[in-house]
């Protein structure tokens, strides 16, 4: 898969806000978003009123960059959400959040999402018992998430299982047996980015 390889504290910058892409150093003094302010580059061009257009497209690239996606991928989480009975907006952040290296980062087994695919990818994750390495796999009520036991022992878990993991309440989780579960579909105000989605509706809707 093709994959955004520049900075990720340049893509923060770029928004404006914090996309936690670098885990545990989004909460550390050294986020560049609390270090610097303004856009990256050595004359970054800043506008005082941007256009209706610029708004719509930088929320766009916002969310995208922070689930880490591509346009052609996060377009079709749009037309499958058009499709969708509901507010296009809301089942669309609900389908994102529900992609499963989006819910190993919700239940802390990764750092950060880009982490959490890397796990995923790496055919560390169980869902329902069975091996599933497809970061987009769209996890249902019911579905239980766990590590594979033979990585369950691993460095990468190993702190994970001591740890008091706040998960958002759409999720359980019991560290010691690093297992979740779904017990109900993420709803608009479990997203916790903000996020005007009725900005990207309506550029896509153009
Ligand atoms: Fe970098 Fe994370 Fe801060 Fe974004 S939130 S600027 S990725 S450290």
């Amino acid at each position: 898969m093709a994959k955004y390889v520049n900075a990720d504290c340049r893509l923060c910058r770029r928004e404006g806000t914090k996309l936690f892409l670098k885990g545990e150093r989004c909460t550390s003094k050294k986020c560049a978003i609390d270090k610097r302010t303004g856009a990256p580059g050595v004359h970054p061009v800043t506008r005082k009123k941007p256009s209706e257009y610029q708004l719509q497209l930088r929320e766009k690239q916002k969310v995208k960059r922070a689930y880490g996606l591509l346009e052609k991928q996060f377009r079709g989480y749009y037309e499958k959400a058009a499709k969708t009975r509901g507010k296009t907006g809301e089942v669309m952040l609900s389908l994102l959040e529900r992609r499963l290296d989006n819910v190993c980062y919700r239940l802390g087994l990764g750092a950060s999402r880009d982490q959490a695919r890397q796990i995923v990818n790496h055919t560390h994750i169980l869902v329902n018992g069975k091996r599933v390495n497809i970061p987009s796999y769209e996890v249902k009520v019911g579905d239980v998430i766990s590590v594979k036991e033979k990585s369950a022992n691993s460095p990468l878990f190993a702190s994970i299982k001591e740890s008091r993991v706040i998960v958002p309440k759409w999720l359980e989780f019991e560290p010691a047996k690093l297992t979740g579960k779904v017990v109900a579909l993420p709803a608009r105000e479990d997203i916790d980015l903000t996020i005007a989605e009725h900005l990207i509706i309506e550029l896509y809707s153009k």
